[in-house]
């Protein structure tokens, strides 16, 4: 159903009206964690000044360690829904278990399934029961055709509103926290009718590499960037070494766009 062979033109998600795979690239941002309503409010205020097309804040933490925060679960995804009501901002949030999946239709617009999901096979049967846009993570260690079959999972169920997002793989390099694989942009476009977002962020680990990775990305043809930013990245609950603050990630949208114009 992913195969470009049977279906020869893009698909387009539509999101709330912006159009993921269109002509214009979308620019996702916000917070690693939702911390709390006035966070996720103040950053959605300012990412959107910045230029982004829509908000991510996590609520649901597929943390490393037990003991490092969690998410603030519901109480997050309901932050998340006030800084919509705020910004006019759709929402893109992270589904960590089918448990949730009623939440997350009735709240968010964009279900991220998270890399240390996509091969959770009856999370990705839940979310192609329903008609939501999924933004489906690479995982870790996944090759192009797992990651292939994981979409056609979903779109197997009967919602063809698949939008991959390639965020880094595990390599025998440590220096970033993961290796970013932007040959997978012109790879998944040959191979698929989908749209493909990047992940800078997890991908590099580290906040001076964001900008040009997602330079790269936008001149290689992705459809858009989801970028960590928080206002205090020194104090984040998680992932702060990695995330821009509001005014860095301005001069990176401009300078996307631009890029944008002419690939
Ligand atoms: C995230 O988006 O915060 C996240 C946990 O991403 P990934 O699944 O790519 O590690
Ligand atoms: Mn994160």
């Amino acid at each position: 159903l992913a195969n470009r062979m049977f279906h020869p033109e893009d698909t387009i998600v539509d999101v709330n009206g912006i159009k993921i795979g269109g002509k214009k690239i979308v620019m996702i941002a916000g917070p690693c964690s939702v911390e709390g309503e006035e966070q996720i409010c103040r950053i959605a205020k300012e990412v959107k000044a910045a230029g982004a097309d829509m908000l991510r804040g996590g609520a649901y933490k597929p943390r490393t360690s037990p003991y490092a925060f969690q998410g603030m679960g519901t109480a997050g995804i309901m932050a998340m829904v006030k800084a919509r009501q705020e910004t006019k901002l759709p929402i893109v949030s992270e589904l960590m278990s089918a448990e949730h999946l009623d939440e997350f239709v009735e709240n968010v617009d964009i279900i991220q399934i998270g890399a240390r999901n996509m091969q959770n096979f009856d999370l990705l049967k839940a979310v192609g029961k329903t008609k939501k846009p999924i933004l489906l993570k690479r995982g870790m260690s996944a090759t192009i055709q797992e990651w292939i079959m994981a979409a056609e999972y979903i779109m197997s169920e009967g919602n063809p509103n698949v939008i991959f997002c390639e965020r880094g793989i595990r390599t025998f390099e440590t220096y970033t926290r993961n290796t970013l694989d932007l040959s997978v942009v012109p790879i998944i476009k040959e191979r698929t009718h989908l749209p493909i977002i990047i992940d800078p962020s997890h991908a590099a680990g580290d906040y001076k590499l964001i900008e040009s990775l997602s330079l790269a990305a936008i001149a290689a043809g992705a459809d858009g960037l989801i970028i960590e930013v928080h206002d205090d990245p020194e104090n984040a609950w998680s992932d702060g070494a990695q995330s821009l603050k509001p005014k860095r990630y301005a001069k990176l949208v401009k300078k996307g766009k631009a890029i944008a114009k002419v690939v």
